[in-house]
């Protein structure tokens, strides 16, 4: 991991036990934001020392844009003063423990990626109408659960259900044999608005905190069974994990690119003044047990047909309000080639082209104690920012 002082990311870490406080990290060294607060250095900004003394990054992204990028541009000027790292405000990163930063409210998931949704489509429905009629009019998303979402180095069981392999017999219970993993990113927001109010997608990023990779795991034999009429429930809500740095959008900007041409032409409240999406590269990594590590997949959270900012306009057209520290998840982001799809489901083709491991094992879908790690960074003009990485090892059914 290479977190550069363009990046200065937020996240929540606690030192034996400790009470939680507020970080950032560079190179490979935690910085105790509570400290430095205590020590005057973000005095003048009038944020009160406390808001650095917290289980959540809510209360400080409650702050509001013009405070927490004032804290981050002082951070940044700090970090540069080669003094500064005397100061008792810094750890090595593997000796503090890193939590769930986000206190997360509501938490939706959506479906954007037209590669993914055509790849899952031809599957799961029919290979001549892969995309339902609404998919190009609508960015389609469903309400997820937010309690079972857990912070990278949390594992989980393999997942029990309902199971019908052979549709014309009954469903049997049984543990998934079709366990999967996701890659999205999660966008965090940081800004509310009012019930009955909605956003406009051109002002949208305005109520933008910041990002993370995202893991939406999911059972595919439990999805298949239980998804129509009303979409994913227990196929998904399981667990969830997401990475423990909160990248800031404003450390986004300089890997801003055009975002996908929308055929046909979306309603007016879709359309945006400046069509943006983040040149982020993505990638999976599958570690199984007594194997060494294997690059599975290589995305980029380019590939994305609807933009954050029309995913926000959309979920709020009807009035409904987001808040501080809902999570939007992207939807699995697949690029058009097989080494770029975000889901084993795709990769292997629905467990027709297994992939082979470095040990000789195959992968259709994942085994207990496999290892799946997302990473992300972006890059351009010697400008570095790293997302770090999210990392979770399915262990064997309760
Ligand atoms: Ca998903």
């Amino acid at each position: 991991m290479n977190f550069t002082i363009d990046n200065i990311p937020f996240g929540i870490f606690s030192l034996n036990n400790s009470q939680k406080r507020l970080a950032t990290v560079i190179d490979n060294l935690i910085v105790d934001l509570y400290e430095l607060a205590k020590l005057g250095y973000f005095d003048g900004l009038k944020i009160r020392k406390s808001i650095f003394k917290n289980d959540y990054l809510n209360d400080f992204i409650a702050l509001g844009k013009m405070k927490t990028n004032a804290v981050r541009k002082r951070v940044q000027e700090v970090l540069k003063d080669k003094h500064i790292y005397n100061e008792k405000a810094f750890y090595e990163v593997n000796l503090v423990e890193l939590h769930l930063p986000i206190k997360i409210g509501d938490y939706t998931d959506f479906y954007s990626s037209e590669q993914h949704a055509t790849n899952v489509g031809i599957m799961f429905r029919d290979p001549a109408n892969a995309l339902l009629p609404n998919w190009k009019h609508i960015p389609v998303a469903y309400h997820g659960r937010s309690s079972s979402i857990f912070v990278s180095g949390k594992n989980f069981h393999r997942p029990k259900g309902q199971i019908n392999k052979d549709e014309s017999k009954l469903p049997t219970f049984a543990p998934t044999s079709r366990l999967d993993f996701e890659l999205e990113m999660a966008t965090i927001i940081g800004k509310g608005n009012e019930i009955g109010e909605s956003i406009d997608v051109n002002d949208a990023e305005d109520y933008v905190f910041g990002f993370q990779l995202f893991n939406d795991w999911s059972a595919r034999d439990i999805q298949k069974w239980e998804y129509v009429p009303l979409g994913p429930f227990l196929a998904k809500n399981f667990f969830s994990s997401v990475s423990p740095w909160v990248i800031t959008l404003e450390a986004l900007e300089p890997f801003r690119v055009k975002g996908e041409i929308q055929n046909p032409t979306v309603l007016p409240y879709l359309q945006e003044k400046k069509r943006l999406n983040f040149d982020i590269k993505l990638e999976v990594v599958l570690q199984a047990q007594d194997s060494e590590e294997m690059i599975i997949s290589e995305s980029n959270f380019k590939n994305m047909y609807w933009t954050v900012a029309q995913q926000i306009a959309h979920h709020t057209v009807n009035g409904c309000n987001l808040n501080i520290g809902d999570l939007l998840g992207s939807g699995t982001i697949s690029g058009n080639e097989p080494n770029s799809f975000g889901s084993l489901l795709e990769i292997s083709w629905g467990g027709k082209n297994p992939i082979i491991m470095p040990n000789g094992a195959e992968r259709r879908f994942l085994e207990d104690y496999d290892t799946v790690i997302i990473k992300g960074f972006a890059e351009k003009d010697g400008i570095r920012v790293d997302f770090g990485e999210l990392r979770t090892t399915i262990l064997p059914t309760k």
